[in-house]
């Protein structure tokens, strides 16, 4: 269904070509992205790329230098920040340590005149969502890490906006909890039904939560889809480095697939970027690759190596087996089961082969 506009009914923001520059340096380049109706979704990439920004652009902390942010079809531009229907939840939760928790989530409901009963349903409606009802009374300072992140998102959701956009939501939380709250946060904005657009410069932490990812560099979107397809189907190898863990091997594409120095052609699945003669590489994640000693049979993999085994690392319940190929001695990471049949015989120093399917490799083109 298409609206007035045009726009996708599915779609409730759509960044059009927006810019933004501070002096010299340009932190938002050119972004087109549509965010939609009840979606989770990840703004992701290294430090300086522009994520905050855009969160600010969005919210109207910060003003464009080109390009359109529509709400529903409808361009935001006039709207000051508090006139959109969007919240932002900031990094640092903002809670007022004199007022009690039921206080804190009221407050901004007061503000907009909504008082009695409806500011009680309402209220508690969130509280229980948040999992937050036996701590109403409690003030910030009597609550854990977790229950004061949870305050803050009950304070912002209470409000029922469109849109929440929250700037690196669990960057100040321990590691276990992070991924507790990783976890939270997706059944949370599940239940609620509203589009969240979390900044994370974690990719596991957007691995896990969203459902699509936009994963930036110097202000560009560089790839935007699932977490599956950006593992599985990265466009380039900035994105297939910066999501998970891979091995790469640079060489030059020949007809049958990439031509590396000391270690012949080796093959791998093109997406059709690349050209007979281009500098490119050979992208495989450490999972799709299989070792066995020199000893055993030979692999049937369509690409067999020889190499020796330069290092073992345990990760409890898989473990990394860094493997020295080639006269380079370039060093490809496997990863497999502790549990598999014969992974714990694995010596530094045995010689070992290592091989991969086609189908399992990439063909990516130089950055
Ligand atoms: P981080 O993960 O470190 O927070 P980020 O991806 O959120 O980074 P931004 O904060 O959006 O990045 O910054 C993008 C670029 O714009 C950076 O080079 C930053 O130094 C610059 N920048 C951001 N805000 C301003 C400002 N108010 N004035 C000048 N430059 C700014």
């Amino acid at each position: 269904m298409l609206t007035e506009a045009g726009e996708d009914a599915a779609t409730v923001i759509r960044l059009e070509n927006i810019t933004k520059r501070f002096g010299a340096i340009t932190a938002v380049k050119d972004i087109s992205l549509n965010l939609k109706e009840n979606e989770f979704f990840a703004l992701l990439g290294p430090s300086g790329c522009g994520k905050t920004t855009l969160l600010r652009m969005i919210a109207g902390f910060e003003s464009l230098n080109k390009g359109r942010i529509l709400l529903d079809g409808k361009d935001i531009a006039p709207l000051r920040p508090n006139r959109r229907p969007i919240n932002l939840m900031f990094q640092s939760f903002a809670l007022f340590p004199h007022m009690s928790v039921r206080a804190n989530v009221s407050y901004g409901l007061e503000m907009e005149g909504v008082r009695g009963e409806e500011l009680k349903a309402r209220v508690d409606r969130i509280l229980e969502t948040t999992q937050l009802t036996e701590y109403a009374s409690r003030k910030p300072d009597q609550l854990s890490g977790g229950q004061r992140q949870r305050v803050a998102l009950a304070r912002a959701l209470v409000k029922e906006p469109r849109v929440l956009l929250l700037d690196e939501p669990l960057a100040a939380l321990d590691k276990k909890l992070r991924e507790h709250m990783q976890l939270e946060l997706k059944r949370l904005q599940h239940e609620v039904g509203i589009t969240f657009v979390v900044v994370t410069h974690d990719q596991e932490e957007a691995l896990v939560m969203a459902d699509r990812i936009a994963l930036m560099r110097d202000g560009e979107v560089k790839q935007c889809a699932s977490p599956a397809e950006l593992y599985e189907h990265p466009n380039s190898r900035f994105v297939a480095d910066f999501i998970g863990v891979m091995n790469f091997l640079d060489g030059e594409v020949s007809v049958e697939g990439v031509a590396v120095q000391g270690l012949g052609v080796l093959t791998g699945r093109s997406n059709g970027d690349t050209r007979t003669g281009d500098r490119a590489c050979l992208a495989v994640r450490p999972e799709r690759l299989t070792v066995a000693p020199s000893s055993a049979e030979r692999l049937t993999h369509d690409n067999v190596l020889d190499g020796t085994l330069t290092d073992i690392a345990y990760h409890g319940q898989d473990i990394g087996l860094h493997i020295a190929v080639g006269d380079a001695g370039q060093v490809l990471i496997a990863r497999l089961s502790a549990a598999a049949e014969g992974a714990a015989d694995f010596k530094v120093g045995d010689t070992v082969q290592v091989g991969w399917q086609t189908q399992n490799a990439l063909i990516l083109p130089d950055d």
